[in-house]
Formats: C-alpha cells, structure tokens, sequence
C-alpha cells in the first residue's frame, strides 16, 4: 500500500466546488492585490486567534521578517531563538544584519528550553523568537517572565501552530507578534506562497502595514524602506474557505496522534508529549527512534511517506560556521535531530492506511 506523506488532492476535492468558485470570483473582480478578499481574511484571522490586528505578508518567512524589523531588529543586534526549527526562523535574523544566539531544546517538546535563554542575554540581546515546533507551544510563561525583566521583545513563530493553545491562549497572541505561514502542507494552506502577522498593538499593526507595502504611507510617500510582501487576493479568498474547515481538521489530526499514540506505548518509540497546559494541532506527528535511518529504509521499501524534520540543527548549519558552534554544544537538539521521523497525519488519512503505517512500524523498531 502506498501511503503519501501528504496528499493535498483529498482535501481539494472535499471542497472543490467552493474553492474553485471563490477563485473564479477574484479572476472575474482582478483586485489581485490588496483586494477586499484581504481585509476580509486578516479580520476572520484576528477573530479565530483573538488577536486585534492582523496584517497578511508574502509567507510565513516575511512575517517573521517584518515582525522583527518591527521590533527595531537591526545591524549589531542578537535575538535568541530555538536550535531546532526550519531554517527561516534563523534566516530572518540575518537577513536583518542580527546573530541569532541559539538555545537548547526541551527533550519533550522539541521546543525552546527556557532555563537556557537568560544566561544568553547581552546587552546586544533585542527580542527573543520562540517556535511552536510541530503544533505545540513553547513554554511561553517563563519566555514571557524574562522578556519581561530585560526588557525584550518576543516574536512568535507559530508557523506549524495555528489554533494551539498554551493554557487556553492562541498560540501568537502571547508575544509582542505571533507569525503564521500558509505554505501549502501548513494545517491551513494556501494554493502558493502567503503568511500573516497578528498583534494587539495598533501602532505595531499600522508599521506593519507600511512595510509590506514598500514602507509607504499614504502611497509613494516613503518614510521608511519597506518590503514587497503582501498576501494575494486570490490566497486570502482560499483561505477563507479552509478556515471554516480547520478545527474540524485539527480534531482528525488529534484522533490520528491518539491511534498512533496508543499503538506506540509500550514500544521502544519515543511518543509526542502534549503537556497537560498545552492543546496540540498535530502539524506533525513525530516519533523517536535509536535506529531512524534503518527505520527510514523500511518505510521507503513499504511506501510509507515520512520526512525528517529537521536533520541538521541550526547552530551546525554551514552557512552559521562563523558563529563558533561546535558539535556538543546544544546537545539534546543534536541527538533529536539524529532521532526523530515524521509520519502521516493529514486529516484525510483513512484507518486502513494508518493501521498499516503502524504495523511496519512495530515490525521495524
Ligand atoms: C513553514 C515555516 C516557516 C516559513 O514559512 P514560509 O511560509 O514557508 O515562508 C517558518 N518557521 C517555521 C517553523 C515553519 O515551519
């Protein structure tokens, strides 16, 4: 049995005929920038996150970009971040002139340790930028204590998070900016590329919004140098549609952990952790295992999709050498990136696949 990793093609053909229908409605209007669609889908955002504002970008990279630019993220500056994430995270730090400094993982939540961030604060330090890795929040109540104390920002990457929650707060509305990416296997893609912003602070949503549109306000008056980083209409009218769809979604991916869960107790198999404060969205269901790239083989020879999220961790990265890092410095994010596997877990996974996913996997490890 072939079992895709992801198969966005079950979920189009779920909504097809909306879908196609809101698609033909902006071909026909071709307010293909900043059109109403826009508007309407940052407002259905900020409702659905309990956030005031929300400003749509190109992706999820320019709205990590533009958060951080916002918070004043320049030349000489340092922001703390997780070592275990996809490379974005990082790359929006220097891509600003800044270092990223990067902190340890909590073994069971692959998230951010937050006993590792103040003995890494300097007087350089400007922000801090937690990732909810996999669909789970980082600890965000001792992050937000020392921001606090030292006065910092926090920005964050809730890019595989949409609709968790962290002691019944929405992931992104915790910190000064909470950022969102659409890319298409996101739990709430679009047809390309698209991100979003959300933040309580009307004067951070207002600087915002001149920086995705070249820093502009009102046009071609340039105060500032800005971006060309907007959402697309014909995106924003996509995701409209799949929001109404998304918690439904969410509950399958949470039965799907559940079945994975309780097949892999018992087992050698390290098993997610949801921790009792957290609520869980399951953008990726990943396991554990001593022997991943036997494990990896046998997936393969069985055509069970399956990715490794993240090989390498960001201080070991080529193009971070100058940094200093060596091999042992971070050493739980080092080990986890040789351990863990991600496995199928899209809502539309049926029970026949999932149970054979399952039984190679227990034949294997
Ligand atoms: C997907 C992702 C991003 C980047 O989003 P894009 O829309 O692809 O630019 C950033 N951080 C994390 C953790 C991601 O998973």
């Amino acid at each position: 049995m072939n079992v895709p990793f992801l198969d966005l093609k079950r979920q189009y053909s779920a909504i097809k005929e909306e879908l196609d229908q809101t698609v033909f409605s902006v071909l026909s209007h071709t307010r293909f920038i900043m059109g109403p669609e826009v508007k309407d889908f940052e407002e259905k955002m900020a409702q659905y996150c309990g956030s005031k504002f929300a400003i749509g970008v190109a992706s999820g990279t320019d709205a990590l970009l533009l958060s951080l630019r916002a918070c004043g993220v320049g030349p000489g500056d340092e922001v703390i971040t997780t070592a275990f994430s996809f490379f974005a995270t990082a790359g929006v730090i220097s891509r600003l002139g800044a270092t990223p400094v990067f902190v340890d993982i909590d073994p069971e939540t692959y998230n951010m340790d937050p006993n590792q961030i103040e003995k890494r604060i300097t007087t350089k330090t400007k922000a801090i930028l937690p990732v909810h890795l996999y669909g789970q929040c980082a600890d965000m109540d001792p992050i937000m204590e020392l921001a606090n104390k030292h006065n910092l920002k926090v920005v964050e990457d809730a890019a595989q998070a949409i609709g968790a929650k962290y002691k019944e707060k929405k992931a992104g509305t915790m910190g000064d900016f909470g950022c969102f990416s659409f890319f298409p296997s996101k739990n709430l893609g679009c047809a390309g590329d698209g991100g979003m912003v959300i933040t309580n602070d009307a004067e951070m949503a207002e600087l915002l919004r001149m920086l995705r549109v070249h820093g502009a306000k009102p046009k071609y008056h340039h105060s500032m140098v800005g971006y060309n980083s907007r959402l697309d209409t014909i995106q924003a009218a996509i995701l409209s549609v799949k929001l109404k769809y998304l918690d439904k979604w969410t509950e399958k991916r949470r039965e799907h952990a559940e079945t994975y869960n309780v097949a892999f107790k018992d087992s050698d198999i390290i098993i997610p952790k949801e921790k009792d404060f957290n609520y869980h969205i399951y953008h990726q269901y990943t396991i554990g295992v001593k022997n991943r790239d036997k494990l990896r083989e046998v997936l393969k020879e069985n055509q069970i999709g399956h990715d490794v999220y993240y090989p390498i961790p960001l201080h070991l990265q080529e193009c971070y050498r100058s940094l200093k890092y060596k091999k042992g410095d971070l050493p739980v994010a080092e080990r986890k990136a040789e351990e863990v596997v991600s496995l199928p877990i899209y809502p539309e996974l049926t029970e026949e696949e999932q149970n054979f996913v399952i039984e190679i996997i227990k034949k294997t490890v």
